[in-house]
């Protein structure tokens, strides 16, 4: 996505649904989209040669009317101001869809990371934090990992957090290892979220996952576990890739041993066991159910019409773009939106957060049920709407978003915000 790229297409379909949103004040459509507050810091960073550098970085606080912002941090070359912007903003409707009291942020590093040894990622991490510190908090902006970050920079950030404001909370920031206050089952949120969502969506039209066949683009932590968790369902892998190659096999491939082989940071292109094909290659595989796992706009104008698959879910952000949506439409595709689709990531986040405020440490089972209830019902709530005016699930999923957003902005006006530790499981 280039310059100014990202943000505008999030305008852009924000201006969509607006309309079906019933939000016809061009004013408050303005403040739905624009964010409260930018923050760009400069972090500085003394490699291990001695060499300076001074990095930049981000904090986008897109909507707090529905709660404390929420969003993860990316360490990324690409990062720049308008991506942060865009993703601050996908946040607040992704929060808002799933309805968890919560709003919208995103925040940033312009760094390959991959360059960096432990003590650098480590004095990047807490530089960031010093910049940043005084306009996050655990009742006010609640970062979480994103591309290139894990569970140990989140705690290095807690930490860091703790050591400047004298608050040691780790309801600061989510993602976190189980043993600084993470919550079990984040790891496999996102999959799992993505899958309840499947499997609400497949019960509706009278099918299930039993013998289906399916295709993932993209064997990481999303793909993966989508993949696992769907083979425990009954259904068929008959296809997936990472960045070097497709692993291709009829009757279904062993996917516990490649998660496993994935872990190891190996490459599909060096398993000779199995026939291999192009990394791209499982988008166009004859499988009842694709998953696009990987990257943003793999599903294109260009290529949408070679997609065979009757039901595609988004675990991956923005895999298909606007252009190819309409011929997908139009050829009768169950498409499962990112929006609703990736969410259970931010929503056992929230979990966690709620854990942490609250002194608590639930069970894997009861973050599993808490999940599969809030999918649900986001799922209910669009599928009512988009049958209602009968628009496509991603239309309907970000109007539902919209409503509730704009709701909330009105609410804020007339009275103040309830307590944010309200929770509204
Ligand atoms: P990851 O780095 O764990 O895995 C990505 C996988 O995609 C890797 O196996 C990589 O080899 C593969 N890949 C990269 N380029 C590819 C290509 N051109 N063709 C085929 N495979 C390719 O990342 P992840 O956390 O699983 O995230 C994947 C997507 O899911 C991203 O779009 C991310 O924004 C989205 N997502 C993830 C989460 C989460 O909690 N992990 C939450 C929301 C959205």
């Amino acid at each position: 996505m280039g310059e100014e790229g990202a943000y505008a297409l999030f305008c852009a379909t924000v201006d969509a649904a607006s309309s079906v949103a019933g939000i016809n004040d061009s004013w408050l459509l303005e403040r739905i989209k624009t964010p409260e507050r930018v923050h760009q810091v400069s972090i500085p960073l003394v490699r291990d040669d001695g060499s300076r550098e001074l990095l930049t970085g981000y904090r986008v606080q897109h909507s707090s009317a529905r709660g404390p912002y929420k969003g993860g941090i990316r360490y990324h070359p690409n990062v720049t101001l308008d991506e942060v912007m865009a993703l601050a903003g996908w946040m607040s409707i992704k929060t808002a869809v799933v309805n968890i009291p919560m709003g919208g942020g995103k925040g940033g590093i312009t760094v390959d990371p991959h360059y960096l040894s432990l003590r650098e990622l480590e004095a990047l991490t807490r530089s960031y934090t010093e910049r940043i510190w005084r306009v996050i908090g655990p009742l006010a902006d609640i970062p979480a990992p994103d591309v290139n970050t894990d569970a140990r920079i989140m705690d290095w950030l807690a930490d860091e957090y703790g050591s400047r404001s004298g608050l040691a909370d780790p309801a600061v920031v989510t993602g976190k290892t189980v043993e600084h206050g993470g919550s079990l089952g984040r790891d496999k949120a996102t999959a799992r979220g993505g899958f309840d969502v499947l499997e609400a969506a497949l019960r509706a039209e009278g099918e299930d996952l039993r013998g289906k066949r399916v295709a993932i683009q993209g064997f990481g932590n999303a793909g993966a576990n989508a993949a696992l968790l769907l083979r425990e369902a009954g259904a068929i892998i008959v296809s997936a890739s990472d960045s070097t190659a497709a692993l291709v096999k009829s009757d279904g491939l062993p996917v516990a041993e490649l998660a496993a082989y994935k872990d190891r940071q190996a490459h599909f292109c060096d398993l000779t066991d199995f026939d291999r094909k192009r990394a791209d290659s499982p988008l166009y595989e004859d499988v009842d159910i694709l998953i696009p796992a990987a990257l943003e706009g793999q599903i294109t104008a260009s290529n949408a019409a070679q997609v065979r698959a009757r039901w595609i879910v988004e675990l991956a952000n923005g895999p298909t773009t606007p252009d190819a949506d309409a011929v997908l439409a139009q050829r009768g595709v169950h498409l499962l939106p990112d929006i609703l689709a990736t969410a259970g990531g931010v929503v056992v986040s929230y979990f966690e957060w709620v854990q942490d405020l609250h002194s608590e440490r639930w069970l894997l089972e009861e973050v599993e049920a808490r999940l599969a209830v809030i999918m649900r019902r986001a799922f209910d709530a669009v599928t009512e709407l988009a049958r209602q005016k009968d628009i496509s699930l991603r239309l309907a999923a970000y109007a539902v978003a919209l409503q509730r957003i704009a709701d909330a902005i009105r609410e804020g006006e007339k009275a103040p915000r309830r307590s944010i530790s309200t929770v509204i499981l």
